[in-house]
């Protein structure tokens, strides 16, 4: 489990849903895989009024039918031209009706655009006033924005950081993944599969990675993940659209890599030794 600035727990493998429920003749194998990953306890479920044009966020509400919504952790995104006074409140009221549920769990700005963030910050703050939201978060900060937002009143209200990061991009590890550590702040690691694998040719094939994933008795896929939530601080959110998959993914939390296994994947996949930019998608 991840701990949170506020103190709640939430586990540290959670489910995206970037491109699920954009087509209605994969939509019921969706609903089945968030729901066997929900039942295996990957509660936190990661959307965004961007996915699908809310055709993600109205999967994941039929999904969720029946669950005990005081179990799950709905987190949403709201479109940067979207996060300030004219608009926020019709996105997030929308999305929460797409959801069919009354508030989110996390509401993150999904990255940085031109309302300032002073705006932004005002506004998530209101919505948890009004219990829309219960926190909220950003999302593709590098550092200086971090820094940034430190500087805004209520800033430091700032629950999460959506970024990028998996095992062949690790630029994060040289300077933001140490400042959320020393603020406290967990990081929520998208792409912890690096799109299975199309985000780095060879990933998947590495003969290291494979035989790390012998050894355990498991899948490269579940090395990915145990090396991203290694640190007991970042949640990542691998997606999913097979039930067999989210088992797999669920079951991850268990595979503990030695301090062998990396040294042997520093060798292969180094972290920076100076500053990358953040890498997007
Ligand atoms: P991922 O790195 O999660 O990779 C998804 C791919 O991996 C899919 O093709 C999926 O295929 C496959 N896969 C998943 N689990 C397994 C498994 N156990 N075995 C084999 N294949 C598997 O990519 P995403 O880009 O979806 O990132 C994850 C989530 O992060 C998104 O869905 C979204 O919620 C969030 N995100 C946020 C962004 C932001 O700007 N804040 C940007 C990008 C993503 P299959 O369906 O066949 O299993």
């Amino acid at each position: 489990m991840v701990s949170l600035p506020d103190g709640t727990l939430v586990p540290a493998i959670g489910q995206g849903t970037w491109f699920l429920g954009e087509s209605p003749l994969t939509g019921k194998q969706e609903v089945q895989a968030i729901r066997a990953g929900i039942d295996a306890g990957m509660i936190l479920i990661d959307t965004a009024e961007m996915y699908g044009n809310g055709k993600s966020e109205e999967l994941i509400g039929n999904a969720i039918q029946g669950y005990d919504r005081d179990r799950l952790f709905l987190v949403s995104k709201v479109y940067p031209h979207h996060a300030g006074k004219k608009n926020i409140w019709k996105s997030c009221k929308e999305s929460l009706r797409r959801l069919n549920t009354d508030y989110l769990d996390l509401y993150l700005l999904h990255w940085r655009g031109s309302i300032p963030l002073t705006e932004t910050v005002e506004c998530m703050e209101q919505l948890k006033e009004e219990g829309l939201i219960r926190r909220w978060g950003v999302s593709n900060f590098d550092t200086a924005d971090m820094e940034e937002l430190w500087q805004i009143p209520k800033g430091k209200n700032c629950s999460v950081n959506q970024v990028l990061y998996h095992m062949a991009s690790r630029g994060i590890e040289y300077d933001l993944l140490p400042w959320m550590r020393s603020h406290k702040i967990p990081l929520m690691a998208y792409c912890p599969l690096a799109q299975a694998g199309d985000l780095k040719g060879g990933l998947l094939e590495s003969p290291c990675l494979n035989q790390i994933a012998k050894a355990h008795g498991c899948s490269v896929f579940q090395v990915l993940l145990a090396f991203v939530i290694r640190g007991g601080d970042v949640i990542a959110i691998p997606r999913t659209g097979k039930k067999e998959h989210a088992l797999d993914n669920a079951r991850s939390i268990a595979v503990k890599l030695t301090e062998e296994e990396l040294a042997e994947i520093d060798r292969i996949f180094p972290a920076p030794k100076e500053k990358v930019y953040l890498d997007i998608v």
